[in-house]
């Protein structure tokens, strides 16, 4: 399956690209159509959409842990055709066999595996404002407790397709919330851009976590859909994130 994949000990992520088709739900898609979407990427992935859980993303910074038992979760995440009444931008989860499933345009996805515990973070600049990475990482650590807390196991993660500096003009009143370090001014242009990858890079070195970078613009790769480069009317990816049983 073509898009990209990456993997930490027993954790693997896959960032879908264009090719798999739209993976969201409210863009004017087939429902169906995209429950079949999802279930290949599923099938891919060696798991069935029972398994993987996906929830209404809203650019907020609340985390969802799975507390569930046994191979599948609660119906009312299950990544099929119906939308969650769960809101939330990450999701976390300690067992193995379990996918977590965000939907992306140009917000960055981001895989994160620590311990006993994955995750899977839509992160927009909003979210990223909001705290939703530090969050996570508060969620992760509780959850994985003893897997990391006395095993000197460090978090690492990485970063999918999205807008890239390049593309990402922004007004000073949200340039004005990030770090200097994240905003980039362009001879002649009248507006900054937002390094938002620079952003999440940043914090999550300072969560102590190891980033890898799949470093593609999903406005300028065609491979990807966009809401700045399809101007508007897109689809979504997908990242998946699933640990395997060691
Ligand atoms: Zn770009």
């Amino acid at each position: 399956m073509a898009g990209w994949s990456w993997q930490s000990g027993d954790v693997h992520a896959r960032f879908t690209s264009r090719d798999h088709g739209n993976i969201g739900l409210h863009v004017g898609d087939d429902a169906e159509q995209v429950a079949a979407r999802r279930a290949d990427i599923a099938a891919a992935a060696g798991l069935t959409t029972a398994a993987v859980a996906g929830v209404t993303q809203v650019h907020g910074a609340d985390v969802w842990l799975d507390l569930g038992a046994g191979t599948s979760v609660a119906a009312d995440v299950q990544w099929g055709s119906a939308p969650s009444p769960i809101e939330a931008d990450a999701l976390v989860t300690t067992r193995a066999g379990i996918g977590l499933a965000v939907g992306v345009a140009d917000c960055m996805p981001i895989a994160v595996a620590w311990g006993s515990a994955h995750a899977a973070i839509h992160a927009g600049w909003r979210s990223l404002e909001a705290g939703i990475l530090e969050r996570t990482f508060d969620v992760l650590r509780r959850a994985a407790g003893p897997s990391v807390a006395f095993a000197g196991v460090e978090p690492r993660a990485v970063i999918g397709p999205c807008l890239g500096a390049c593309c990402f003009e922004v007004g000073e009143e949200v340039a004005e919330r990030f770090a200097t370090s994240s905003i980039v001014r362009r001879d002649g242009a009248p507006r900054p851009f937002l390094d938002a990858r620079a952003e999440a890079r940043r914090r999550l070195a300072e969560l102590g976590c190891e980033v890898d970078d799949i470093e593609v613009c999903t406005s300028d790769s065609r491979d990807c859909f966009s809401h700045r480069g399809d101007v508007g009317a897109t689809g979504r990816q997908a990242l998946v994130v699933w640990r395997v049983d060691a």
